[in-house]
């Protein structure tokens, strides 16, 4: 280490900078917040309560411009960061919400592993990560062990033949009477989580959904 950078690191050590937001990396983030107030206002969160047939389920936010690009470049460019901190805002909107005080473990929604190999990561994984910053909970993984076909190339009906017996349980033993709060990016047509909800169901768990988005 030169002099210059050890001067540089032993004022940052005296002076300690001002955390940047990890989605626009431009604007400080304020105390107790995860993101800048510029970020939370473009993802407008409000904890929308979806109507579902047999289950209970929330989103965030819409689907809207801004979301979308977050959650296209969380997918697609690799940014596990920016999934972190939106779990992380997630978890902080989603604790305050009433229905969903007692929940036992946190289920984010599996990829197989194929998917998980050309991704590096599963983002809805990374979403419990920064949800268990704010709203710490044991996390149950299920596995998707039959390689689907992308969901958005299919029509409704098929995408339930699709996710037929998709998923299973790794401890079925310990889901009865249990509340498990299943995470995911975009609720559409929900063909995914029931998929994955009627099978916590079959062993007597509650399943019930929380997505960053909701589409439509
Ligand atoms: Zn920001």
């Amino acid at each position: 280490m030169g002099v210059r950078e050890w001067v540089r690191s032993l004022y940052e050590l005296v002076y300690p900078q001002p955390a940047l937001c990890p989605l626009c990396g431009i604007r400080v983030i304020p105390d107790g917040l995860p993101i800048c107030v510029d970020c939370v206002n473009k993802i407008n969160p409000a904890v929308y309560q979806l109507r579902l047939l047999r289950y209970q389920g929330y989103a965030l936010s819409y689907y809207h411009d801004y979301l979308k690009q977050l959650l296209y470049e969380i997918k697609y460019q690799n940014r596990y960061d920016y999934a972190v901190a939106l779990g992380e805002v997630l978890g902080a909107a989603a604790k305050e919400q009433p229905g969903l005080e007692k929940i036992d473990y946190f289920l984010p929604v599996p990829l197989h592993q194929e998917r998980l190999k050309k991704r590096g990561f599963n983002q809805a994984e990374a979403f419990t990560v920064g949800m268990n910053r704010v709203w710490p909970h044991p996390v149950y993984k299920a596995i998707r062990h039959k390689p689907t076909e992308p969901q958005s190339e299919l029509s409704p009906k098929e995408r339930l033949e699709n996710l037929r017996d998709a998923f299973a349980l790794t401890e079925p033993a310990l889901v009865k009477g249990k509340r498990f709060l299943i995470i995911d990016d975009i609720f559409t047509t929900g063909a995914t989580f029931y998929s994955l909800a009627d099978l916590i169901n079959r062993y007597h768990g509650i399943p019930i959904g929380l997505f960053i988005a909701k589409s439509g």
